[in-house]
């Protein structure tokens, strides 16, 4: 190994020291600016044409300071990382990685190993790959984004050079904008790594460029060592800020701002610059003869502010907009007044001097205040600061806010401020008039918020004074530490709710990322010109308030799952249940609680836009492709082939993929943030659950299926970022299957704490030994996990017994030893099989939670399987429903002549069905029949509310206070189901009885649910235990 690797890769590893970093340029920028040096001047002359960039370490975080951190968090020996990726020097697997000779798996891997080997312990590499790849922490340095585009504004270009690697998704590892370079030069693309001079050579041929004009950034010294021996000037970078200053040193122009946030005044918004400068000379008492010179910030668009700099004072001015004005809007008298006040009341604002209405000096009144120097962070995300630095920003954003909330209005001379009382009523008639008065055309979610939100309003619970636009871009920090120097924009203030405030502050959280409004300066315009922005802001605030306000509700004690109430907070008719359900009021009705609720959706066509979107491509998906591929997919389960996986069924995963049709089941409260799943609610998804239902083969196509859904989940809720990074990610992408063992030929598997299997330490790893059943998808080859139950510590009391494991399939001593069969159903590939476990060593971190914890964990994963289940035989019932209609009735005329071979067949989910005649007369003019039809579509509908019930209280207050909802339902769906089913297939004869149709499939998996997750018998001792419990 060359000890040009080991120093590139040591100092690779080297922390870069990026604490604060950003505070050392700012306070340079304000010594220069007080030193009377207020302009960095453009020197010009510069023979540079490019500059090219390494990626980590200079333009994003440095892989060592990530792995550093990663290892103190993970426990890892320090330096781990660092020698297994000296580890063999240009042949290593890290080098050949970064040449693509090696897929990320195959890295992994060998780098697992290797790190395993010298810790002495397992260490989990995928989860230091995720987290070094992840968005959170490869973010580009703000101040290299600011240097490039001021490099490309002097006319250079630029370049990025990085040693990088290809994702497990196939693309190269890149978490830059593109368009800020005019090439990019990737090692994994090219084969070559540097410092091999090839590929310094090969981006500046593709700039056009000879070395010595260009400047080459890299924190790697044998990297920039390369580079200066072939004639490139070089940079090496240790920390990004220094960096930029020596670079602009050899360019000899600022790659910085001048003022923070301004530019020069746009042309409409000038203002008379000797009759300013001399209403300041007299205001200021100074004699000057320099220049004036004055800026525009481009915050404050609805009032200009202009920065102003004079005799070295520098000043902010404030002013109404030109022309006619809203009697109300622009009131800067009011701002200047109440930034007066509470200068007096310990609230950090700017110090205003003087309020000038005479509107012969500028053309409208205006107020100056002097400028007060700091940072203003225009991302809400704090992009490149620590998450314990982000903390403090939002830390000293609430203490501030809370010192607004604390001024006594009447000590300041506030008291007629603003109208006391009813505040956010006031607020949302405001918004609904000027919405009116705005309006062009009808926008459905508009609508349904302007009628939700009166009926959901908090009572007002204080009035204090209000900023109105509390957010992150109208504060300036301090430029060494957390705390806020003025609080901008007072524009809205007035008396009001000081919840209002809160919630505003909080709407960054919330917002998408691209979201164009609240992100510092970037203006509603873009949106508005694809007329779309109303429309999102009140889908969002409609999902705000039905989804986040679920959750803020189920963090809130709930003291009695059973009892609740018909009534909304506001004391309107509740939308909670249908007209005429009963109501177990028992919830104080000024609950907070309340204030939260949404309806129950009972129908695909009353879910808000966007999922209804969902369900109806749901629906155009099942009919394009999934009812017309059913006889191809039957017949290969019928098939030699069928212990393998139907290509015809990876084709449809894919289709399914791309049309967002895609792990759909994720319940939003496991995942808030989208990150694994749709983010549908339970109740969302009951409805595509239902339309998935329709088909056996629609939950695979759409990986929704069990038991991937319930051990996806339960990776979600309580695995490691490890066993996440190992596990959970193919399962999401559909590539690898799974399954969950539990139950045991030797014991009663309906109590689960009756299970044998054993779980027993030995040195660093679990040792398995046990005799499992009934355990399905254990014979796809696909089937890459196996969710083990088994008992750690037989003396621990009865719940405290059983731990989950995560077995790798293809560890030595899984035997699996037949499949077994349902009603004679194989239900190949994936099967149920028996299986046996014999000294299975399993590593240590393969637990999940830790030991003792597996009663727990197989309940919270049983919760949300169990109402799958229950929503897909509600989807069977309904098909076979339709099934039997289609049977009993006369042909219609395009089913003649489809029969007849005249017409297409229909691929409807009830198309391909003949009619019969019986006696005489058509079937439906049978009375039992009609019976049958009745009573079937009775049975569903009360299945389906029950159902949707007991997604909707999982919603709101989470799976362990749904329990009894969830016991009723599993008790109720599936002989509902098997009753439905028994009639169609009486409906059809004989016929129903073949694989000619769904029918005798459907039956046997409703018979089968019977006993699957727990036997009926167990659910009911569960409903009658509750029921005893609390209802009396
Ligand atoms: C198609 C299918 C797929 C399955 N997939 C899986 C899987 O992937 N993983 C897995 O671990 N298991 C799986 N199972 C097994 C299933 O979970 C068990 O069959 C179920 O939990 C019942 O356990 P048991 O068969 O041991 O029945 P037992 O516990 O022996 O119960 C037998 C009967 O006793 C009666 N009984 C039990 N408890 C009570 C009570 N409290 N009150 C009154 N009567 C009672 C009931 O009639 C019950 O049916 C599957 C089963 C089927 C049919």
């Amino acid at each position: 190994m060359g000890l040009g690797f080991t120093m590139c890769v040591r100092s690779c590893f080297q922390s870069s020291c990026l604490q604060w970093a950003w505070r050392t340029a700012f306070l340079k920028h304000i010594q220069r600016r007080h030193q009377g040096s207020h302009r960095w001047t453009h020197l010009g002359g510069s023979t540079y044409r490019a500059v090219i960039f390494d990626m980590g370490g200079v333009l994003i975080p440095s892989p060592g300071r990530v792995a550093a951190e990663w290892e103190v968090q993970n426990r890892i020996p320090s330096g781990t990382i660092l020698k297994a990726l000296m580890e063999g020097g240009e042949n290593g697997p890290w080098m050949r990685f970064m040449r693509a000779e090696i897929t990320a798996e195959g890295f992994l891997r060998e780098f697992g190993r290797l790190c395993s080997e010298m810790s002495k312990t397992s260490v989990p590499v995928d989860s230091f790959f995720s987290l070094l790849t992840s968005e959170r922490v490869a973010k580009q340095f703000p101040v290299m984004t600011e240097a490039i585009t001021q490099i490309r504004a002097k006319g250079l270009q630029t370049a990025v050079l990085s040693n990088n690697f290809y994702l497990p998704n196939q693309k190269s590892f890149l978490p830059l904008d593109r368009k800020q370079f005019d090439v990019v030069v990737e090692s994994c693309v090219e084969g070559i790594c540097k410092p091999d001079p090839r590929i310094y050579k090969l981006c500046l041929e593709r700039l056009g460029l000879q070395p010595s004009e260009s400047i080459f950034l890299d924190d790697l010294g044998p990297n920039v060592k390369a580079a200066a021996s072939l004639g490139i000037h070089t940079i090496k970078v240790n920390d990004p800020e220094t960096a930029v200053k020596e670079l602009e040193a050899l360019l000899g122009f600022t790659l910085r701002l001048g003022v923070p946030n301004t530019q020069p005044v746009r042309k409409t918004m000038e203002i008379p610059k000797d009759s300013l400068k001399k209403y300041l000379k007299d205001l200021l008492g100074i004699q000057t003869t320099g220049p004036l010179e004055l800026l525009q910030f481009d915050h404050g668009q609805s009032n200009p502010t202009y920065y102003i700099s004079l005799a070295n004072r520098d000043l902010v001015l404030r002013k109404k907009p030109p022309g006619t004005l809203l009697p109300s809007a622009h009131a800067i008298e009011r701002e200047f007044r109440i930034m007066k006040a509470l200068a007096n009341a310990g609230v950090p604002v700017p110090n205003v001097l003087d309020l000038c209405e005479d509107s012969s000096v500028v053309g409208t009144p205006f107020y100056v205040m002097e400028y007060c120097p700091g940072l203003i962070y225009k991302d809400p995300s704090l992009p490149g600061l620590e998450p314990s630095h982000r903390r403090a920003i939002y830390t000293a954003m609430n203490t501030v806010l809370c010192k607004i909330h604390s001024v006594d209005p009447q000590a300041v001379g506030l008291e007629d401020y603003g109208k006391q009382g009813a505040y956010i009523p006031r607020q949302v008639r405001t918004w609904v008039k000027q919405y009116r008065a705005s309006e062009t055309s009808t926008i459905p979610a508009m609508e349904r918020l302007i009628e939700w939100l009166p009926l959901h309003l908090p009572h007002q619970q204080r009035t204090t004074l209000v900023h109105g636009d509390f957010r992150l871009d109208n504060l300036v920090f301090h430029p060494e530490k957390p705390e806020v120097l003025a609080v901008l924009d007072w524009e809205l203030s007035t008396l009001g709710d000081p919840l209002i405030d809160v919630a505003y502050s909080c709407l960054a959280h919330y917002l998408p990322s691209s979201f164009p409004v609240l992100r510092g300066q970037a203006s509603s315009a873009h949106a508005e010109q694809t007329g779309k922005l109303t429309e999102f802001v009140s889908n969002l605030a409609w999902d705000f308030a039905v989804k986040e306000g679920f959750r803020v509700f189920k963090e809130m004690p709930f003291k009695n799952p059973l009892t609740r109430s018909c009534h909304t907070w506001a004391r309107s008719q509740s939308q909670w249940y249908p007209i005429g359900t009963r109501s177990y009021s028992s919830v104080p009705e000024a609950s907070p609680a309340h204030a939260s609720r949404g309806g129950l959706v009972i129908s695909p066509e009353s879910l808000s836009p966007p999922v209804r979107e969902l369900y109806h491509r749901l629906k155009r998906f099942m009919e394009q492709h999934v009812y017309p591929a059913e006889p191809e997919l039957q017949s290969h389960q019928a098939s030699a082939a069928r212990w393998s996986p139907s290509p015809l069924i990876e084709d449809l995963k894919e289709k399914a993929k791309a049309e967002g049709l895609w792990n759909l089941f994720l319940p939003l409260e496991a995942d808030p943030e989208k990150k694994y799943g749709a983010g549908l609610t339970n109740v969302e998804y009951a409805h595509l659950c239902e339309l998935m239902g329709t088909s056996l083969y629609a939950p695979e196509i759409c990986n929704c299926s069990a038991p991937d859904t319930g051990n996806m989940e339960l990776l979600v809720r309580y695995g490691t970022e490890a066993q996440k990074a190992r596990w959970l990610m193919p399962l999401l992408e559909g590539k690898a299957r799974s399954c969950f063992a539990m139950t045991e030929p030797q014991v009663a598997s309906s109590d689960a704490t009756n299970i044998e299997a054993s779980i027993r330490e030995e040195d660093s790893f679990y040792v398995i030994n046990g005799h499992k059943w009934w355990i399905t998808g254990i014979l796809d080859p696909r089937c890459q996990l196996c969710v083990f139950m088994g008992k750690t510590d037989p003396h621990a009391p009865r719940h405290r017994q059983q731990s989950v494991l995560l077995v790798p399939m293809d560890t030595p001593g899984i035997k699996i030893i037949r499949p077994l069969t349902v009603y004679g159903l194989e239900d190949a590939p994936g099967g149920h099989g028996e299986v046996r476990f014999e000294h299975v060593h399993v590593p240590k971190e393969n637990m999940v939670l830790g030991p003792g914890r597996g009663f727990e964990i197989a309940q919270g994963r049983l919760g949300p399987g169990r109402i799958h289940h229950c929503m897909r035989l509600i989807g069977f019932s309904e098909r076979a429903l339709a099934l039997m209609k289609a049977r009993i009735q006369p042909p219609t005329a395009e089913g003649r002549e489809q029969e007849r071979g005249l017409r297409r067949p229909c691929f409807h989910w009830s198309c391909r069905v003949k009619s019969r005649v019986a006696f005489g007369k058509p079937l439906v003019e049978q009375g039992t029949v009609l019976a049958d039809i009745a009573q079937s579509r009775v049975e569903i509908e009360q299945a389906r509310l029950l159902v949707l019930r007991a997604a909707h209280v999982m919603d709101l207050a989470g799976n362990k206070a749904a329990a009894l909802d969830i016991a009723m339902i599993k008790m109720v769906a599936p002989s509902m189901a098997s009753r439905v089913i028994d009639r169609a297939i009486q409906a059809f004869g004989a016929a129903g009885l073949s694989s000619d149709y769904p029918l005798a499939q459907f039956f046997t998996w409703a018979r089968a649910l019977r006993f699957a997750d727990g036997p009926d018998e167990v659910h009911r001792a569960t409903v009658a235990k509750l029921e005893l419990k609390h209802r009396i």
